[in-house]
């Protein structure tokens, strides 16, 4: 009898699963495994958002296995010593895992091959399962080992062949005598974001489903429409692995039809941040670029970064934004793009203050598109424009040209027609003072000259 565990982390799937598919080919039997791992509960990672998605996303599993006759063992404590206990009580040989990107699983795939070598067990460790491509896969010549801007990389990527995607096992045969705790349910969850998604696979590819119907061919004209949220809504189902990106380019290249090179394109920038990370893991705390920077600090920035958290800043299309994240647990890219320029611009306040409030909220909050698109926005990332800074004026008019996003997330504005939402503070007195709204926390030109200056003294920093 050959029995084999899967670890899910990242890829709570049965479709086009390398590692589920591989386990259930060696043998006769596959131990299903997700670990509550006890050093992702202890730093603070599983953000309420995050923790009620993927209880449903186990859920889900769960019953996707019983469908072809196995179930989900979920177990609590440190990875390696569950994954070490289950693999001996099972009498596995091998154990399958998707290659990890982070600091945190580089490590923990460290850790999982020695503690199993130990007891005569092999890790096999399957690429491209959680990114399209492989981290690593494509490399720049010259002998870097990772890309740093992202246009050259696309070109790359494109020119890999994704492997074609891998039906759902048919039967999955789980030993007896693995003893599993309870799925925990998403009920239970204190916290939660009012308007959060539902996670699991089948929600996921409904959702692909609908969205490739009725928004994949406008998306490229739209996506950055931020009334008219034209975007796939994907992210969370990518980030726990609902859905595979591989599948995804896939599926994109070979059967849909208009908008999938713009779709593709953002699936590529997924790709692009996690080569980044796999390569570089300390750039998730540390700039990745250093630009000498000394960020504001003390009791006013403490009010700025408090003001930007709850949405009353005084700039609409900021706080409209910011309100979304709060009562959805998710955020438009334009939306997030904004609002990030502003916090490190504007406000010249660290990168990491914003990306933690992000973690804490984002259903899809992750570390490698997280921290690396905070970082491309703070220009200590991978923009070839570092000191580019978005004024929220003029990205209000452009992407929400009425001020109809506005007006969903602010209720307080919802009586002022037009794009005039998009500043208040021009308003005659009497007319203000109908709305209870705050006045702008800094001047536009205020915000700009100081974080021009700053950047400047940090070249000359850079210099000695
Ligand atoms: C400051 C900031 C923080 C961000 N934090 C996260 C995060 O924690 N998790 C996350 O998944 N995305 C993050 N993004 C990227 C992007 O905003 C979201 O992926 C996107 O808004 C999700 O919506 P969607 O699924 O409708 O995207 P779509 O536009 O439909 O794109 C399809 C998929 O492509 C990927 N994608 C799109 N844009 C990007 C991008 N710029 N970088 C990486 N992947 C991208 C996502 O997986 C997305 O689901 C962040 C962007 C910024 C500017």
């Amino acid at each position: 009898m050959t029995v084999s565990v899967v670890l899910f982390t990242s890829d709570l799937r049965l479709r086009d699963h390398p590692p589920l598919s591989a386990a259930v080919a060696a043998g006769d039997y596959v131990v299903p495994l997700f670990v509550r791992d006890a050093a992702i509960a202890a730093s603070g990672f599983a953000a309420p958002n995050r923790e009620a998605f993927l209880r449903d996303c186990l859920a889900d599993l769960d019953a996707g296995l019983r469908e072809r006759g196995g179930r989900l063992v979920v177990r609590s404590g440190d990875v390696v010593d569950v994954v070490r206990g289950i693999a001996a009580r099972a009498r596995a040989e091998e154990v399958h895992v998707a290659a990890g990107v982070s600091g945190y699983a580089q490590a923990r795939e460290r850790r999982l091959v020695r503690a199993l070598e130990a007891d005569g067990r092999r890790l096999r460790v399957h690429d491209a399962v959680i990114t399209a491509v492989a981290p690593g896969a494509v490399t720049p010549s010259g002998g870097s080992d990772h890309f740093a801007v992202f246009t050259p990389y696309f070109t790359r990527w494109s020119a890999e062949r994704p492997r074609r995607p891998l039906r759902a096992p048919r039967a999955v045969r789980v030993p007896e005598g693995v003893p599993s705790g309870r799925i925990p349910r998403r009920e239970a969850v204190r916290g939660v974001a009012e308007g959060l998604a539902g996670g699991g696979e089948k929600a996921g590819r409904a959702l692909l489903l609908s969205w490739r119907r009725s928004g994949l061919a406008d998306y490229a004209a739209h996506h950055d429409d931020l009334p008219g949220d034209a975007t796939s809504r994907l992210s969370p189902h990518l980030h726990f692995g609902t859905l595979s990106p591989a599948e995804l380019v896939h599926l994109a290249r070979e059967k849909y039809g208009p908008g999938s090179d713009a779709f593709v394109r953002q699936l590529c920038w997924r790709d692009f941040h996690h080569q980044v990370l796999a390569a570089r893991p300390e750039a998730s705390a540390a700039d990745y670029r250093e630009r000498h920077d000394h960020w504001r600090e003390g009791t006013s920035a403490a009010r700025d970064i408090q003001a930007w958290k709850e949405g009353r800043t005084g700039y609409p299309v900021v706080d409209a934004a910011m309100r979304q994240l709060l009562h959805e647990g998710w955020m438009h890219n334009r939306g997030r793009l904004l609002v990030a320029s502003f916090l490190t611009k504007t406000l010249y306040v660290d990168w990491r203050v914003g990306a933690q409030h992000f973690l804490e909220h984002l259903v899809d909050g992750d570390i490698a598109n997280n921290q690396l698109n905070w970082q491309w926005v703070a220009g200590t990332g991978t923009d070839t424009r570092p000191n580019r800074v978005l004024n929220p004026v003029l990205q209000g008019r452009r992407y929400d040209p009425d001020g109809v996003y506005v007006r969903r997330w602010l209720p307080e504005l919802a009586g002022l027609a037009g794009r005039r939402v998009h500043e208040p503070w021009k308003l005659g007195a009497a007319e203000r003072a109908g709305y209870d709204y705050p006045e702008p926390i800094v001047g536009l030109g205020e915000g700009l000259a100081r974080f021009k200056g700053a950047r400047e003294r940090g070249r000359e920093r850079g210099r000695d």
